[in-house]
């Protein structure tokens, strides 16, 4: 196949009917877009997870399940309610209510994504339906098929060799004369079991399925015109980006830019496969595109924010000198699977962040790392990053930041490490403030 481009729709592209008219549109009108990969409807991973956690009040998870079936009915109602499609959706809808009364009794992790993976595999089957009544051949291909994954549920890693093979095997020959249509988020381990990429994981999904099937381009389908200089949500002078590195994509995607999933980027800069970011809603509008080389590179190109996040300083009075000390730590927090994100030390301490936020800092990890040195836990902090070029080798770069930020308490600050990005930990009550006020000194229009 000469090209072939594999799209991505979120979650308020496929939200309802109206939305999911403008996607079909849009494959529609770009013939070389073989492969279309779905997330759940906007809402309903959220109720999914809450019935997935075991949600204990029977009332609670029968207005959960009301919301969600208010959803799919919907959905159904804008295609003439189609007798074997809302059949199969009934079937779908009496599986989850079964499988969350089972969670509420004994919640587990597989089940919990076997719950929660039931929202792409609904979209998608609707979605299917929708194109056939546009005459507009598309077949329904379970992702589980050739996502394989370990084990982690809710947070399952891809087996890339493996995601190859069963891609050239059972996907690619589909591509050749029909448009495919299939879920993100989702995969199967070893063993046929449900599994879940993380939240926001349609983006990785798209550019796995890219990657394993040698795609000329992957488009993420939203509903922003782009990637703007900052959440649009958070300051209305942002602008999108109009061409942008994947260093500096994946710096803002790492740092909170939610508008992509922080590992989405890996597959296409492994194959140097371009990424657009585009609004389903207004194609018109443009987009960014994301690539291996731009011809601008500014020094400051974007501001990206993270809440919840959690600072442990470790300090040991005997630290000084002495070695293995980091080593256990870390140690101890690899062992409980927790991933350390920013990290600055002196000669008695070290501090740390968590990009899992407080979640799997259990009294046990925090046991174990007590052995060793005294623990001081904060929270309530936010992580801003400034992404740009070449930061680490201006002078003024971090001058510039801080007057701007003189009656800010900053808690911790790492620069150096990346030439694409300058972060720091501040309170969380001034993170609006914070990003609004560099943006308009750092990013004016
Ligand atoms: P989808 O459901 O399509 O995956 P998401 O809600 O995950 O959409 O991502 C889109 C949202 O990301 C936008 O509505 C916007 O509020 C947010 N966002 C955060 N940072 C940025 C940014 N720098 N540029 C664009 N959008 C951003
Ligand atoms: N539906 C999933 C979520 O809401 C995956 C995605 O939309 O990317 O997290
Ligand atoms: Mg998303």
């Amino acid at each position: 196949m000469s090209q072939l481009i594999v799209a991505k729709f979120g979650g308020t592209s496929v939200a309802n009917a109206q939305a999911m008219d403008l996607c079909a549109t849009l494959l529609e009108q770009n013939p070389a877009t073989r492969v279309a990969v779905l997330s759940a409807s906007s809402g309903v991973t959220n109720i999914l997870v809450t019935l997935a956690n075991g949600e204990q009040a029977p009332e609670s998870r029968i207005a959960l399940l009301q919301q969600l079936t208010k959803i799919q009915k919907s959905l159904l109602t804008s295609l003439g309610d189609p007798e074997t499609l809302t059949r199969h959706i009934d079937d779908i809808l009496r599986y989850i209510k079964k499988l969350s009364d089972s969670a509420a009794i004994s919640p587990t992790k597989a089940l919990h994504d076997e719950i929660v993976a039931q929202g792409e595999l609904m979209s998608t089957r609707i979605f299917v339906e929708l194109l056939r009544q546009r005459n507009i051949a598309a077949h329904w291909f379970d992702v589980r098929k050739v996502m394989r994954t370990d084990d982690r549920f809710a947070h399952a890693n891809p087996d890339l060799a493996t995601l190859k093979a069963e891609v050239e095997k059972e996907l690619l020959p589909l591509c050749d004369n029909q448009l495919v249509i299939t879920q993100g988020f989702i995969g199967a381990a070893a063993d046929g079991r449900t599994t879940t990429l993380g939240r926001g994981g349609s983006d990785f999904s798209a550019a796995l399925l890219a990657e394993a099937l040698n795609a000329s381009a992957i488009q993420i389908w939203t509903d922003v015109p782009g990637i703007y200089t900052t959440d649009p949500r958070l300051v209305s002078d942002a602008r999108p980006i109009a061409e942008i590195s994947f260093s500096e994509a994946s710096e803002m995607a790492t740092f909170g830019a939610k508008v992509l999933h922080p590992a989405t980027l890996q597959p296409a800069v492994r194959q140097h496969i371009p990424v657009f970011v585009g609004s389903s809603k207004a194609p018109e509008a443009g987009g960014t595109w994301i690539r291996s080389r731009t011809d601008n590179q500014p020094l400051f190109r974007a501001l990206a924010l993270r809440r919840n996040q959690v600072l442990l300083t470790l300090t040991n009075q005997s630290m000084f000198q002495v070695h293995g000390f980091l080593a256990e730590v870390f140690g101890i927090l690899a062992k409980h699977k927790i991933s350390v994100d920013l990290i600055t030390t002196s000669v008695i301490s070290v501090s740390l962040t968590l990009d899992c936020g407080a979640e799997l800092l259990t009294e046990e990890v925090k046991a174990e790392l007590s052995k060793h040195c005294h623990l001081q836990v904060e929270q309530d902090l936010a992580l801003v990053a400034l992404i740009g070029n070449r930061m680490s080798e201006v002078s003024g770069t971090a001058t510039q930041l801080f007057k701007v930020l003189e009656d800010i308490n900053i808690r911790m600050i790492c620069y150096g490490a990346s030439a694409h990005n300058l972060c720091f930990l501040i309170p969380e009550d001034t993170a609006g403030e914070v990003i609004s006020r560099l943006h308009h000194s750092l990013l004016p229009a």
